[in-house]
């Protein structure tokens, strides 16, 4: 019987186009019957073989070299074949269409990478950095996801795991001899063991956000009225060291929002000035994402030109600001403005002279916690995130309750219960339609 899970699937592992070499790849139980019928035979197990590839009618479709992985020793953990052949489209299409032609079907995207998965041979972490590898747009992200994809966050996880689990034992035993007096809290081991869980947790929490970060930036929004220099701001913090990223998948460009990098750190610069009602669609769809990106947003750079007296009133989200007094070159001898109410803090600048922005550009980076290619950046999803927020709001419940009942049941049903949040993670905790979001964003081929 067919089974959609374990077919032998087939596709172009290698950009469409033109190029030096294109590889097509195959994985499942039928890819060294059908290389067999493409190739002359089927080449050594992960030894280069140079050999003509055939058409169904032994017609011959380029020669190049094809790689024989048997199971369970490959990507996928499948048998798997890669057919590396001239990169031409129209030799890569004739060779595919052979090996579907032999009962092979066109992988879905992120197929291959699905079966490695299912397969034990990397976990959802794992899985997930190595897209987060193909797609990134930095060398720090490219890094911080190949640490990812050698399993170090993972490590983390599982090293967090097992804290947490010893601790549950721990008090589980405890609750054992309920003849005894308990008292959890003069025991010093659950103490060290649980202040030991509870730092981890909180070094991982930090880890991961940096990784998130790293991975989708850090959204800032530039607010201010009219001429305080918004643009020029912006233009600054583009033009220091920084690349002004344009070809992110997916997103168009639009004057409301722009994405720059700063040693490595994606930011996404949102200027709410262009935040207005419009009735051309394209502007309204640009008005759209502007609004999307501040609901995320990290950070509020408030512009105010210490030249002018006037007060401006922004509509702000429930983020932290910081306001930017621009234009200092101008203000020789004259006070300058006091700051703004709420204000977290206050950078002086000039956008026009430069001066005081390397300061600003510091602040960026110290509020994103991030340090160029540090030992130990990691990459890190959203969805990580919430995992490690829900582990630490069940372990920080499962205290109190310690604490203040003595609860032992109820401390080690949240620690179990923050051991399943971790789990979903490393995917040992995992839905069809979790799985389905994350692979669909895959490239066919991956
Ligand atoms: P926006 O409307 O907030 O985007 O402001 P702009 O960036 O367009 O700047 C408004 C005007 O202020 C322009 O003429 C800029 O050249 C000028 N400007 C911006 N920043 C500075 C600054 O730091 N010093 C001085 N002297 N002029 C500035």
């Amino acid at each position: 019987m067919h089974d959609p899970a374990t077919d032998t699937i087939a596709a172009l592992a290698t950009p469409s186009g033109r190029g030096g070499i294109g590889v097509i790849r195959l994985s499942g139980e039928r890819a060294p019957a059908i290389a067999r019928q493409i190739l002359d035979d089927l080449p050594a197990p992960r030894h280069a073989a140079l050999c003509w590839f055939h058409d169904l009618e032994r017609a011959p479709l380029d020669r190049g070299i094809a790689l024989y992985f048997p199971g369970p020793h490959s990507y996928t953990g499948e048998s798997v074949i890669e057919l590396q052949a001239h990169g031409g489209p129209m030799v890569l299409a004739a060779l595919l269409e052979t090996a579907l032609a032999l009962g092979a079907r066109l992988a879905e995207p992120g197929e291959f990478t699905r079966r490695a998965y299912l397969n034990g041979k990397m976990d959802l972490a794992q899985a997930e950095a190595v897209i987060d590898l193909i797609n990134s747009a930095t060398q720090t992200a490219a890094r911080a996801a190949a640490r990812t994809l050698h399993g170090d966050f993972s490590n983390d996880i599982h090293q967090l795991v097992d804290a947490l689990n010893k601790l549950r034992v721990h008090v589980e035993a405890a609750i054992d001899f309920p003849d005894e007096e308990i008292d959890f809290l003069s025991d010093p081991l659950i103490e060290q063991r649980l202040a030991d869980v509870t730092a981890r947790l909180a070094a991982l929490q930090r880890r991961a956000g940096r990784g998130q970060r790293l991975r989708d930036g850090m959204t800032i929004v530039i607010a201010g009225c009219p001429n305080a220099g918004k643009s020029s701001l912006l233009n600054r913090l583009a033009g220091h060291d920084a690349a002004i990223v344009t070809d992110r998948p997916g997103t168009t460009r639009d004057v409301l929002r722009e994405d720059i990098e700063l040693d490595g750190l994606p930011l996404r610069i949102v200027d709410t000035a262009g935040l207005r009602d419009s009735d051309d669609p394209i502007e309204a769809e640009g008005v759209r994402r502007a609004r999307l990106a501040l609901d995320n947003a990290d950070l509020v750079l408030h512009v105010v030109d210490v030249t002018d007296a006037a007060t401006d009133d922004v509509q702000l989200p429930d983020i932290p600001v910081v306001v930017v007094r621009n234009k200092i070159d101008l203000a020789h001898g004259t006070p300058l403005r006091a700051a703004h109410a709420g204000a977290d803090e206050v950078i002086d600048l000039s956008a026009l002279t430069g001066e005081g922005v390397g300061a600003l550009i510091e602040l960026l980076k110290r509020r994103a916690g991030y340090e160029a290619d540090a030992e130990g950046n990691v990459i890190a999803r959203r969805r990580h995130l919430d995992a490690l927020a829900r582990a630490a709001e069940h372990v920080h419940r499962g205290t109190r309750e310690l604490k203040a009942h003595a609860a032992g049941e109820i401390m080690a049903e949240e620690l179990r219960l923050a051991q399943q949040c971790l789990g979903e993670i490393t995917g040992q905790v995992t839905s069809d339609r979790l799985l389905g979001d994350i692979f669909s964003n895959f490239c066919i081929g991956k």
